[in-house]
C-alpha cells in the first residue's frame, strides 16, 4: 500500500509519494510531473488532466477548468458570478441553490456538481499513481488553500470519496511547504530555545498564500496566515489580454472578446509572454498566426510596462504581505527567511516586495511547483501505519474567529467566541451546558469574513430530560476543529451524578482528570455546578494530538461512553477510605445529535459514487475500443510497409499472393477512416486476426530462413 500526497492546484495537481528512500514526484501519462487541473467531455469518454488541456481550444463549452474555486459554494454567491465571466463553459444554478456545471457527454446534455468534476479529476490522479506505483492506491492527504472555510472542505471532501480516495487530512497548502522545509532542516534550535521563524509564501494561479511559521528541532507550530483568494497569476494573464484586446481594436479592428476561441488563444499566449518577462527585461514580442477572420497579429511588452499595467495585483501582493506581520505579531527583524513557492512567485516584481516589506532577499530553498504535494505525502506517511518516517509535530491554526449559538434555556439566547482568528488546529473544546430539554447550537464564521455565507452548522442535541429532582442536567459538548480544519460537535454527552456509592466493578468515583486514560481532552470536573450560569456554557481547552491522535482519540471517546469511570490512582489510595461517605459517581451517556452542515448525505454520496463508477467503465470501454482500432491501424501499416520493395518480408511471399495482401491492406486502411472509424472493440479484433493468419505465416518463414544456419549447424553438430 502506498502512501501519496496530492497538491490540488487551481492550475495544476502534483503527486508525491512516500518510499523508505524519501519523497518522489510521480509523472504522469505524459511524463509530466504536473497535471492540469482540467476535465473535458466527448461524444464517447470523459479527458482527463493533459490531455483535456490539450483539446481545450477545439472543445471550449466542454472543457472545464478553474472549479476548484466553485467547490461548496452557491450559484448566487457573488464570487462564483465573478468567476463565470472566465468560464467559455455553462454554469447555472441548482434547485438547492448549489452549482450545475452542463456539458455535452456521450452525445447528451449532462449537469454536474463541481464535486463531481473535482472527483474525475482526482479519479485521474488516482491513476497516474497507481499505474507508477503498481500498488493499490486509497490513503492519501490533499492540499487545500488555507483560506478555504468549512462548506469548501466539506466539498473538496466529497469530491475525494466519490473518487474512491481515502483522505487522512486535508492539509493546508502553506502548512505543507513548512512541513517540507522543516523535516530537512538539521540545524533548527532545540525545543528549550528561541524558535526560528519563517514566512512561507506561495503565489499560485489564483491565489496568494502566506503563513508565518515557527521551528523547533522535529516541530512546526503555524502562528498565523495571511491569503488574498482573488489574486493570482491568472489576474496578471487577464490584465495583459486587456492590453491586448485594446491594441488590437485600436490597430487590427479585431475585438477578440466577441469570440471565445481567440480570447482562450490570446490567454495562453500572453501567459507564455508573461514567463518570459519573468526571465527577460528587455522588450519581447507577441505573434498569433490566424488569429480572427484568419488574420494574423502581433505585439510586444516590456517588463516594466507589464508591472504598470497589472499594478492592481501588486498593490494586493504588498497589502497580503504586510497583512502577515500584523496576524502574527512579528516584525521584519524576528524573521529569518522568507521561503517562496507557486509558479508567480518567479515574477521579478513579487521578489522586490517580498524583499521591500520583509528587508531580506526572497530564498528559494524549496521546490517551487511541488513543496505542497511533497508536504502532503510526508504527512500522509506520519498518519499512516504503511510507511515510517520521521516524526515531525505540526501545529496547524484556523484563519477565521468561530462563534457558537445558543437557543434559550430560561434566559436569553447565547453567544460566544469558541475560536478566535489563528487558533491552534486540530483542537477539541468541551463546553458545559444546564438544560432540562433538547436544545440546539449552531456555530458560524465572526463577520469578519471576506465571504457571504457565515454558516458553519447546527447540531440539535437530543435526548435530554430533566433529573428525577426535576433540575437540569449537566450536558457536555466537545466542539471541535478536527484534523481537515472542520469545524463539528463532535459529541454530546450527559453527565450523570450520583450521591449513593453502588458498589460495583464499572463505579468508581470521579476525582482527578487523570483518570480517563493519558488523554488530555479528559472531561475536567472542577466547577460546582451550582456555580454555573443557567443558560451560558462553561468552556474548557483541550489540545488535540496533532498527529496521530485523532482516530485514537474517538475511539477512546466511544470506549468512554456510557461508563463508569475511575480516578483509582496511587496517590488518592490514601485518602479514599477517608472520602468514602463524600463520593460523587459520574456517568457519562452519549447524546444523539441531530446535525444540519454543509456537504452531501450519505445516499447523495452513494448515487454520485455510482455514477462516477459508470463513467469509469464508459472511459475503460472507449479505451478498449481505441487500443483496438489502433492495434489494427498498426499491423496494416507495418505489414504493407515490409511487403514493399527491398523491405523485409517482400521476398517472402508468392507475388500473386503478395498484390492480393497489398490491395486487401489498403482498402482496410481506406476503412479505418471511413466507416471503420468508430465501430465497437470486437469489429476491430476480428479483422486483426484474420490480418494475422495471412501475415504471420510470412514472417515466420522470414524468421526461419534467418534461423536456418544455426539450425543447420545443429544439425551438422549432432549427426
Ligand atoms: P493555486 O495555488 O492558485 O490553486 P496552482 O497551484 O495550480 O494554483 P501554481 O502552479 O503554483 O498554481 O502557479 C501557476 C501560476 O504561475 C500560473 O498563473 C502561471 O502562469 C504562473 N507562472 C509559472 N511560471 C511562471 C513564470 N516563470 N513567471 C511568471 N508566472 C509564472
Ligand atoms: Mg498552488
Amino acid at each position: 500500500m502506498s502512501v501519496i500526497g496530492i497538491d490540488f492546484g487551481n492550475e495544476s495537481c502534483y503527486i508525491a509519494v512516500a518510499k523508505a528512500g524519501g519523497i518522489e514526484t510521480i509523472a504522469n501519462d505524459y511524463s509530466l510531473r504536473g497535471t492540469p487541473s482540467c476535465v473535458a467531455f466527448s461524444p464517447k469518454n470523459r479527458i482527463l488532466g493533459v490531455a483535456a488541456k490539450n483539446q481545450m481550444v477545439t472543445n471550449m463549452k466542454n472543457t472545464v477548468f478553474g472549479f476548484k474555486r466553485l467547490l461548496g459554494r452557491k450559484f448566487s454567491d457573488p464570487l462564483v458570478q465573478k468567476e463565470l465571466k472566465h468560464f467559455p463553459f455553462k454554469v447555472e444554478p441548482r434547485a438547492d441553490g448549489g452549482i450545475g456545471i452542463r456539458v455535452n457527454y456521450l452525445g447528451e446534455d449532462n449537469v454536474f456538481s463541481p464535486e463531481q468534476i473535482t472527483a474525475m479529476l482526482f479519479t485521474k490522479l488516482k491513476d497516474v499513481a497507481t499505474t507508477a506505483l503498481q500498488t493499490q492506491i486509497n490513503d492519501c492527504v490533499i492540499s487545500v488553500p488555507s483560506y478555504f472555510t468549512n462548506a469548501e472542505r466539506n466539498a473538496l471532501l466529497n469530491a475525494a470519496a466519490i473518487a474512491g480516495l481515502n483522505v487522512l487530512r486535508l492539509f493546508n497548502e502553506t502548512t505543507a511547504t513548512a512541513l517540507t522545509y522543516g523535516i530537512y532542516k538539521q540545524d533548527l534550535p532545540a525545543p528549550e530555545e528561541k524558535p526560528r521563524n519563517v514566512v512561507f509564501v506561495d503565489f499560485g494561479h489564483s491565489s496568494l498564500q502566506v503563513s508565518a511559521c515557527a521551528f523547533n528541532k522535529g516541530k512546526l507550530r503555524v502562528l498565523a496566515t495571511a491569503s488574498d483568494s482573488q489574486c493570482g497569476g491568472r489576474d496578471i494573464d487577464s490584465a495583459l489580454a486587456e492590453y491586448f484586446c485594446q491594441d488590437f481594436i485600436t490597430r487590427y479592428k479585431l475585438d477578440p472578446k466577441k469570440n471565445q476561441r481567440a480570447y482562450q488563444r490570446l490567454l495562453q499566449e500572453v501567459e507564455k509572454l508573461k514567463k518570459q518577462m519573468s526571465a527577460n527585461s528587455t522588450r519581447l514580442p507577441l505573434n498569433i498566426e490566424c488569429f480572427m477572420e484568419e488574420r494574423d497579429v502581433s505585439g510586444d511588452m516590456q517588463r516594466s510596462q507589464m508591472e504598470q499595467i497589472c499594478a492592481d495585483t501588486f498593490t494586493k501582493v504588498e497589502r497580503t504581505l504586510r497583512a502577515i506581520l500584523h496576524n502574527a505579531k512579528l516584525r521584519p527583524e524576528d524573521i529569518s527567511s522568507v521561503e517562496i513557492v507557486g509558479g508567480s512567485t518567479r515574477i521579478p516584481a513579487v521578489k522586490g516586495l517580498i524583499e521591500q516589506v520583509f528587508g531580506k532577499h526572497a530564498s528559494t530553498t524549496l521546490n517551487q511547483d511541488e513543496s505542497v504535494s511533497r508536504g502532503c505525502a510526508l504527512q500522509c506517511a506520519m498518519l499512516s501505519p504503511a510507511v515510517r518516517v520521521r516524526e515531525f509535530s505540526v501545529t496547524d491554526v484556523q484563519p477565521y474567529a468561530v462563534r457558537l449559538a445558543w437557543d434559550a434555556a430560561r434566559g436569553e439566547d447565547g453567544d460566544m467566541e469558541v475560536f478566535p482568528a489563528f487558533h491552534a488546529a486540530p483542537f477539541s473544546k468541551m463546553l458545559t451546558f444546564y438544560r432540562k430539554e433538547p436544545f440546539t447550537v449552531s456555530a458560524y464564521y465572526s463577520d469578519q469574513v471576506p465571504f457571504p455565507d457565515t454558516f458553519i452548522g447546527q447540531w440539535h442535541i437530543k435526548d435530554v430530560q430533566p433529573t428525577a429532582e426535576g433540575e437540569s442536567q449537566k450536558v457536555k459538548l466537545k466542539v471541535r476543529v478536527n484534523i481537515h480544519g472542520i469545524i463539528t460537535v463532535a459529541s454530546a454527552s450527559l453527565v450523570e451524578k450520583k450521591q449513593d456509592a453502588a458498589q460495583n466493578d464499572n463505579v468508581e468515583m470521579e476525582n482527578s482528570n487523570e483518570n480517563v486514560n493519558n488523554s488530555q481532552e479528559a472531561p475536567m470536573e472542577t466547577n460546582g455546578s451550582q456555580e454555573q450560569p443557567q443558560n451560558g456554557p462553561d468552556n474548557q481547552e483541550v489540545r488535540e494530538d496533532e498527529m496521530k491522535g485523532e482516530p485514537q482519540q474517538k475511539q477512546s471517546w466511544t470506549q468512554r461512553v456510557g461508563q463508569w469511570f475511575s480516578g483509582d490512582n496511587a496517590d488518592d489510595k490514601k485518602d479514599k477510605s477517608k472520602e468514602k461517605s463524600k463520593k460523587v459517581l459520574v456517568k457519562t451517556v452519549e447524546l444523539p445529535i441531530e446535525a444540519r452542515t454543509h456537504g452531501y448525505s450519505q445516499q447523495e454520496l452513494n448515487s454520485y459514487m455510482e455514477q462516477e463508477g459508470k463513467m469509469q467503465a464508459q472511459d475503460r470501454q472507449e479505451k478498449e475500443r481505441a487500443d483496438a482500432r489502433n492495434a489494427l491501424e498498426e499491423y496494416v501499416y507495418e505489414l504493407r510497409g515490409k511487403l514493399s520493395e527491398g523491405e523485409t518480408l517482400h521476398d517472402f511471399v508468392a507475388e500473386d499472393q503478395r498484390h492480393k495482401l497489398v490491395n486487401q491492406l489498403d482498402a482496410l486502411e481506406q476503412w479505418l477512416y471511413d466507416e471503420g472509424e468508430d465501430q465497437n472493440r470486437q469489429v476491430y479484433s476480428d479483422k486483426l486476426t484474420e490480418l494475422r493468419t495471412e501475415g504471420e505465416p510470412i514472417k515466420q518463414r522470414r524468421l526461419e530462413y534467418e534461423l536456418r544456419p544455426g539450425a543447420l549447424d545443429d544439425l551438422s553438430l549432432a549427426v
